[in-house]
């Protein structure tokens, strides 16, 4: 018999001796280990006998699965090289303690602007007057929504008052700045002559015009929508949400010509060149950097964007700040294949992808090449793929692979585990070495 499940007249062990026992392998606060333990316990009361774990296997059971869900690094290995699930562009963040000069003017020792130096170098990118950081991509649209169109009109084309990722709907965001969504044209054809009329009919109601991009899916056949370009010869100001944050269609800081599955993406810096007043995008999808939203454009705009209240409740933390930064200088200084992860994985070579892949197989004694098809992921480019070279194996080793030390996250088709090496890290392949061997055993 258990001793600590149930002691000799059958009573249930005392919450405190289970979690200390349960300390004995699970580095945890002791608070969550006594919560683990009365949970076990309270389980004991009400499951019919049968159908139950010790309780002490219970309890361990419940702070094994909480060990395993606190946040920490993993190897992604799926071939989406911007997962929702994880974190989607993977960076490193600044790691140092001091304080930073973050909102202090340096020249005058006053208190400045966090924004300002950032907003700089984003503009500079953007080819923008003036640039802005918030919390994500639905905060930057809801604050230009809510600045610009406040108790007035914003419309939106029926074919992009669209759903975006989980609870991010055009009707809903615009609703909740306080503007009125006027829909124009219809769900597969808007044309320039559609927002010429709502904004005849409604005279100086509609206050700005948002064009959503169709981030996550595609629409084909008899479809038409009107470019920026052209919307920009309209009297109001044209914001354009264009979601994944590729900062400009020439990519100046690849070697090579702009690989092809980014060719339906939008820019920003050909949005702004077409005349959007404003243009919307995410840090963390195609900019490869942290969560956060940007947004470029007109300087009278963005400052109204910057004094509305919900500014404050939408800014950055430091971390973000300085994430961003050092971003935009790379992009900047053209070092962005070198210094951000997600370029990195997005342009290297196959040749060397199946250079890696020989080695861990060899190593390992497992597994074989196959070629895959990785994918942008975080509903940029949807439908496009990069030819990619992976690791297969008989048989479905997802859990396994996810209870690794360093978790791998990988993907099953047909019970075949496939490993795409594009989307891990070249620092982790004695990682997957190791992984690979220990299943093999
Ligand atoms: C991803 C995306 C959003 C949401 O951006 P978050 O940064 O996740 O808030 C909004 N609009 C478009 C077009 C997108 O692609």
């Amino acid at each position: 018999m258990n001793r600590v499940s149930v002691d000799t007249a059958g009573r249930p062990p005392s919450v405190d001796a289970l979690a200390r026992e349960l300390s004995l392998r699970h580095s945890l606060p002791h608070a969550l280990l006594v919560d683990f333990a009365r949970r076990a316990i309270a389980d004991m009361a009400t499951t019919a006998p049968t159908s139950r774990v010790s309780v002490k296997e219970f309890a361990d059971q419940l702070a094994t699965e909480f060990s395993q869900s606190l946040l920490r690094d993993v190897i992604n290995a799926t071939g989406v090289l911007l997962h929702t699930n994880l974190g989607r562009a993977p960076m490193a963040m600044q790691t140092s303690n001091r304080a930073s000069n973050l909102e202090l003017d340096m020249s005058s020792g006053e208190r400045g602007s966090r924004q300002s130096t950032v907003g700089k170098l984003l503009a500079l990118l953007c080819g923008a007057e003036s640039a802005i950081v918030v919390n994500n991509n639905a905060a930057a649209v809801l604050l230009v929504v809510a600045a610009l169109a406040n108790s007035r009109d914003v419309a939106v084309s029926r074919g992009e008052s669209v759903e975006i990722g989980g609870n991010f709907r055009i009707p809903e965001v615009t609703e909740q700045s306080g503007a009125r969504l006027v829909d124009v044209g219809t769900t597969n054809r808007t044309r320039l002559r559609d927002y010429k009329k709502a904004i005849d009919k409604r005279g100086n109601d509609i206050a700005l015009v948002l064009k959503v991009h169709p981030s996550n899916y595609r629409v084909s056949g008899f479809v038409e929508d009107t470019p920026v370009r052209e919307l920009a010869t309209l009297s109001v100001p044209v914001a354009a949400d264009i979601g994944s944050g590729l900062i400009d269609n020439t990519c100046p800081w690849l070697e090579s010509r702009t690989p092809s599955w980014l060719s339906n993406e939008p820019a920003a810096r050909q949005t702004i060149d077409d005349g959007a007043a404003l243009v919307m995008f995410s840090g963390d999808k195609l900019f490869g950097g942290p969560q956060c939203g940007v947004i470029a454009g007109r300087a009278d705009l963005i400052e109204a964007c910057a004094q509305h209240p919900l500014a404050r409740a939408l800014r950055p933390g430091s971390t973000t700040m300085f994430a961003m930064q050092s971003l935009a200088i790379s992009y900047l200084g053209r070092t962005a294949t070198k210094d951000i992860a997600f370029w990195k994985m997005a342009t290297i070579a196959i040749a060397e992808l199946q250079s890696r892949a020989e080695k861990i197989i060899t190593s390992a004694k497992t597994g074989e090449i196959c070629t895959l098809d990785s994918v942008p992921g975080a509903g940029s480019a949807p439908g496009a793929t990069i030819a990619s070279i992976g690791i297969v194996l008989n048989g479905n080793y997802l859990s396994k692979l996810r209870m690794n030390d360093t978790p791998i996250i990988a993907r099953v088709k047909d019970n075949k585990t496939f490993l795409d090496l594009r989307t891990i890290q070249p620092d982790d392949d004695a990682i997957v070495v190791q992984a690979l061997q220990r299943l093999a055993e």
